[in-house]
Parts: structure tokens; C-alpha cells; sequence
């Protein structure tokens, strides 16, 4: 078999050169441009410039270094086609089999703060892309890596029979996928300018984030019977790439299957029971927590999640942020607590067995990231960067609202919180984020004691809050309460105090915050601002 040729130009050099000694091993030949090609000869390996092979320098402050018919030549001509292979051979180019490139970062670029539109400009790529679809275009014939997450492969099908017709294939749709996303988002930069959106604000870096949905990869987990409604048609599809700590990352050990809307209220619990430190339970229904409590233990978390609201638990959704053990499920079928799914980092296998009757329950063990969300107050959360809604004809993207609260607490109160308090305002504040809005949560030592969820008006979820305290029998007393924005009128206010609720959390910022909280200190309660907003719909 004649020598191959690899050639290699990329920005970001992690990995490179551990990736060409390798090729090198292979007896690879190893073609690359300026920067490439120092860092590759200063480790000892055996470099072609490319400027060797066309004659030319590199120039135009690098605009131009492998725009050549050289290069292009080589990567483009059929190895099936003799004509051009004839053409190579009278021209004196070599065929380059192998092509490693990752292109100039425009995304990291243009996301800083002070990134000018000639240094945009400047952080386009011509001949990368250019390389990049050449060798696409040819994928039967040469094999080229975009993504540092596939030198292992491309390097074990080296060193065995040689790459795979499946596997070039598949590297080449990768190469598509991204310069389109790579040509989008140099769009989206431009069209932004244009709209007069070039004055960026420090706390909403995502612009550069958006065209990462190009390059989302889907793939298809499972069909289901029906959607939300037994009329509808439905699948579940997850992000090629895991997510670490997602709900995505399943393993199903018992039951049914999921449902469209088991998995829709699983991650409402998840994404809730991964913001807990001590052992905690979740309980959802229709994708708002109907109980939450953290305790010493989870069977603790789950008596005093489900004390909440004993009848919305009926049927619903459970997490947990621990291994769950036999006590718990016992104390679940001694409540006769009928669950759809139950979710935990893993289910010991006397939890197993205690279940084992109730074999239409759906188990699901999820790892439990470490980074999933360990949540200080301050940290965010690394899971679920993108959150998308659907919409008439088209879809809004964002960034997840992975951030708790940014920068300090603030007492506006003359009354100051207790230590106690605080921590119950604090549990208050984390549930609050996963409620629907307008969400009231009125909260005491470690459990939920009220939940008014999706309510179209502020005053109307704490008025349900209190009443769903009554009914479950709970009293309101001493209780605090989170808010996940800011109350408009003081009337709201009111009505939680009138509850029972002597402390307050919500994320101020009204026009009439000046007023609420001179309610506040007229009913004698201790008030904090988070400064951030938890809007959900
Ligand atoms: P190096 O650091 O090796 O000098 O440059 C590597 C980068 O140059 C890669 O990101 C590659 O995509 C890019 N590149 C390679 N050829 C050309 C070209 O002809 N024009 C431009 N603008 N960029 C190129």
C-alpha cells in the first residue's frame, strides 16, 4: 500500500500533537501550515510546509496559505477515475488522504466583550472550509476529523484494516453540519450588527451559543404509543453528545414504557432533585413539583414531600437525589402511593425487591452528575445549556437558566432574617426556579408547604398556595416564602403574610419596590432580594 498523506491545519492545537505522532507511527506522511507545522517540528516530527508544495508563502497576514490547486488537487481527485488520477500525476501532486483541520474561532472571538467587526472579520476561515468541504465532497477517498472526539476511532481503524467506509462517511456529514453552522453563525453575527444589536450586554453572553442548534445531533431513543394526548404522534430523541447528569442518560430497570408525559414531568423532577445537597425527594405532577423536602435521610425527604399535597401525589413523579433503598419504597407502599415513575442515581437491590410486586412502576436510574448542580448559590449548573420552544412556524432558542442567583442576597427589611429562615428561604428559592410561573412557594425547615404554580396572576398563586396548605392540613405559621419574580403590588405580599409567611424572597427589581417593602416592614416580616429572575412557562 503507497504512503498516505495527512494533512493538518488547525486553530486550536489541543491534542494535535499526541494525534500526528500516532500518524507518524502509521508512516504517515504529515503535511501541515505555518503555525501547525512549527508546533509539530519543534516535538520532532517530520513536517511538510504546505508553502513547500505549492511554491507559494503564506500571505495576505494568512488569508491565504493552502488555496491552491496543490492542495485542492490532492483532495479532491477520484482515486477511481483515471483521468484524474492522470491529471494529478502530470501536474506532480500528491493525493492527501487524510485531512485534520478545526477552524479560526470565530465563535470565541466574536463572544467577547470587546471583539470589533474587523476582528470578526479577521476570525473568518476561507481555506479551511474550503479544505474541509474538498475532502467531504471526496469523502470515499479521504477521511477527515473536524471533532478531537473521533482521533481514537480514526486512529484504531488505522492501525487495523484501514478506515471504514462507514466511518468516513460519517465524519464527512459532520464536516457539512458544521460549516453550516460555522456559516451561520458569521450570519447571525453580521445580521445582529445590522439590526443595531452590536451594543452587547456583559450578563447575556449567548449570542455565540445559538449556533451550536446546528450542530445539534439527535438521535432517535425511542417511538412512543401517543404524544400529550392519545391523538398525537410522538418520539423521544436525545443529544448525540451525552449530557452529563441529564435525564437523557437513563436506564430504565422496571416498568412500562415511558410515556411523552412521564418523560416531560421526569426531568421537571430531575432538573429540580439535582439542586438539593442533602438527600431530597421531588414529586411532580403535570411538570410542577407537588412536594418537595430535603432531610437527614431520603425516607425522611419523601414523608415530608409528600405531607405538601398527599392528593396531587397520587400517580406522580418521583426523584430522588440518592440511591434509593428498600425503607423508602416501603414507606411508599405503606401510604399506598400510587407512582408512575420513580427516578434515583441508582435503586439498591432490596429497593428492587421491595418494588417488585408493582412491576408496572417505571425505575429509572440516572447518573447523578457531579457537576450536574451542587447548588451554593452561586455556582451554576453545567447540564442542559440550550432550552428550546417550539413555536408557530418556527422556535425560540436560549440558554438554560442555569444561573441561581447572581451576586449577593440583599435584606431590604428592617427586620434581618434568622439563620433559620434564610436556609428556609433559601429551599424556598430553589424550588420556586422549577414552579411554573407566576410561582408562590411557602416553605419551612426543609419541605414544601404550599405550591401555587402557572397561575396568570401573582396574587392568584399565593392565594392557591395557602389553600392547598389547608387542605393537605398544614399550617402556614412562621413559614417563608419564594417568589420567582418580583411582586408588583403589595397586595400579593399580603395575602402571604395574612398565611402565616414571616419572610419573603423574591428577586425585587418592580417600580414599586419601594412599596413593598415598606409593606414588608409595616407587617413586621424580613424581606430578600435575589436580583435574578426565575421565570418559567
Ligand atoms: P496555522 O496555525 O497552522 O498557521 O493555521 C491553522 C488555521 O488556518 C486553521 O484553522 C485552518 O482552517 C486555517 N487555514 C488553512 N488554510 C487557510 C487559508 O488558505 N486561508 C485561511 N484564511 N485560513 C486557512
Amino acid at each position: 500500500m503507497s504512503t498516505l498523506t495527512a494533512l493538518l491545519s488547525v486553530s486550536d492545537k489541543t491534542g494535535i500533537v499526541e494525534f500526528a505522532q500516532a500518524l507518524h507511527a502509521q508512516g504517515i506522511k504529515l503535511l501541515s501550515t505555518g503555525g501547525t507545522a512549527k508546533l509539530l517540528a519543534s516535538a520532532g516530527l517530520p513536517v511538510t510546509e504546505v508553502s513547500e508544495i505549492t511554491g507559494f508563502p503564506e500571505m495576505l497576514d494568512g488569508r491565504v496559505k493552502t488555496l491552491h490547486p496543490r492542495v485542492h488537487g490532492g483532495l479532491l481527485a477520484r482515486r477511481d477515475v483515471p483521468e484524474h488520477m492522470a491529471a494529478l500525476k502530470e501536474h506532480g501532486i500528491g493525493t492527501i488522504d487524510l485531512l485534520i483541520i478545526n477552524l479560526y474561532p470565530f465563535a470565541q472571538a466574536t463572544a467577547k466583550a470587546d471583539c470589533t467587526l474587523d476582528d470578526a472579520i479577521e476570525n473568518i476561515d476561507i481555506g479551511g472550509p474550503a479544505m474541509l468541504r474538498a475532502a467531504a465532497k471526496n469523502w470515499q477517498d479521504v477521511a477527515v476529523v473536524i471533532d478531537p472526539s473521533d482521533y481514537p476511532q480514526v486512529l484504531a481503524e488505522l492501525k487495523g484494516q484501514g478506515l471504514q467506509r462507514a466511518t468516513k462517511f460519517k465524519l464527512a456529514k459532520k464536516v457539512f453540519a458544521h460549516t453550516a453552522a460555522y456559516d451561520g453563525m458569521i450570519t447571525n453575527y453580521l445580521t445582529a450588527l445590522e439590526a443595531g444589536a452590536e451594543e452587547k450586554t456583559a450578563e447575556v453572553p449567548v449570542r455565540a451559543e445559538y449556533p451550536d442548534v446546528f450542530n445539534l445531533q439527535l438521535s432517535k431513543v425511542q417511538g412512543m404509543r401517543y404524544g400529550e394526548n392519545p391523538h398525537q404522534s410522538a418520539a423521544f430523541y436525545k443529544e448525540a453528545k451525552p449530557v452529563e447528569g441529564t435525564l437523557s442518560q437513563w436506564t430504565q430497570i422496571q416498568g412500562k414504557e415511558l410515556s411523552f408525559n412521564n418523560i416531560a414531568d421526569a426531568d421537571a423532577a430531575w432538573e429540580c432533585v439535582k439542586a438539593f445537597d442533602l438527600p431530597a425527594c421531588v414529586i411532580v405532577k403535570h411538570a410542577n413539583p407537588c412536594g418537595v423536602a430535603v432531610g437527614a435521610t431520603l425516607l425522611e425527604a419523601y414523608e415530608k414531600a409528600l405531607k405538601t399535597d398527599p392528593t396531587s401525589a397520587f400517580g406522580g413523579i418521583m426523584a430522588f437525589n440518592r440511591p434509593v433503598d428498600a425503607d423508602v419504597i416501603e414507606a411508599i407502599n405503606a401510604h399506598k402511593q400510587f407512582v408512575e415513575v420513580a427516578m434515583a442515581p441508582a435503586f439498591t437491590p432490596a429497593a428492587r425487591a421491595a418494588y417488585a410486586a408493582k412491576q408496572n412502576v417505571r425505575l429509572l436510574e440516572v447518573p447523578l452528575s457531579k457537576l450536574s448542580n451542587p447548588l451554593d448559590f452561586k455556582r451554576e449548573s453545567s447540564a442542559n445549556t440550550l432550552d428550546f420552544k417550539r413555536v408557530g412556524g418556527g422556535m425560540l432558542l436560549q440558554s438554560a437558566d442555569t444561573i441561581d442567583i447572581v451576586g449577593e442576597l440583599k435584606v431590604v427589611t428592617k427586620l434581618q432574617p434568622t439563620a433559620q429562615q434564610l436556609e428556609d428561604l433559601r429551599f424556598a428559592w430553589t424550588v420556586a426556579r422549577f414552579v411554573k410561573s407566576n410561582a408562590i412557594v411557602f416553605c419551612k425547615d426543609g419541605m414544601t408547604f404550599g405550591v401555587g404554580a402557572g397561575q396568570m396572576s401573582r396574587l392568584d398563586s399565593a392565594r392557591i398556595a395557602s389553600i392547598k396548605a389547608q387542605a393537605a392540613g398544614l399550617s402556614l405559621a412562621g413559614t417563608a416564602v419564594a417568589s420567582d419574580a418580583f411582586f408588583p403590588f403589595r397586595d400579593g405580599l399580603d395575602v402571604v403574610v395574612d398565611a402565616g409567611a414571616t419572610c419573603v424572597i423574591h428577586p425585587g427589581g418592580s417600580m414599586r419596590d419601594e412599596e413593598v417593602i415598606a409593606a414588608a416592614d409595616e407587617r413586621g416580616i424580613a424581606m430578600v432580594l435575589t436580583g435574578t429572575r426565575h421565570f418559567r412557562h
